[in-house]
């Protein structure tokens, strides 16, 4: 199935600097930024630079190295916000919505990367 990118969509305009951004992380293939709206201490947004609409776009489509780069950056994410899991009971949740069952307001994949409180059970 072909995938229609928007390219004037808000988070593309983030990639070519014309909308600013708090960042948080970057590197060749992906960026990380603070949400606008964040729904906990932390909330950041992991983006590829890649034109990809949402996750399964980016995982069919996506290079290798872009997949990785792209994932390495949700590590490097954790590492800076230290919310690594370990003993002490830090954590975040990684979420991503797709289309419109899954509420997708801006149509460029992002994970979100949630931290820094009790997240709670997910309700489904
Ligand atoms: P979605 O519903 O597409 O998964 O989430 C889109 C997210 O992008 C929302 O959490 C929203 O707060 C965030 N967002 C929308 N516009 C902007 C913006 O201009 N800058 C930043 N940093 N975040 C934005």
């Amino acid at each position: 199935m072909p995938y229609a990118y928007d390219t004037t969509n808000i988070f593309a305009r983030i990639l070519t600097g014309e909308i600013p951004c708090n960042k948080v992380a970057e590197n060749e293939h992906a960026l990380a930024f603070n949400d606008i709206q964040p729904q906990a201490p932390h909330h950041v947004l992991v983006i590829p630079k890649g034109a990809y609409v949402d996750a399964a776009h980016f995982a069919r489509d996506a290079s290798d190295a872009e997949i990785l780069g792209f994932t390495r950056l949700v590590a490097e994410v954790c590492a800076r916000l230290k919310v690594m899991p370990g003993e002490d009971g830090a954590g975040f949740r990684a979420i991503t919505n797709a289309g419109g069952d899954g509420v997708q307001e801006v149509p460029h994949y992002h994970l979100h990367i949630l931290a820094g409180r009790p997240l709670g059970r997910m309700l489904l």
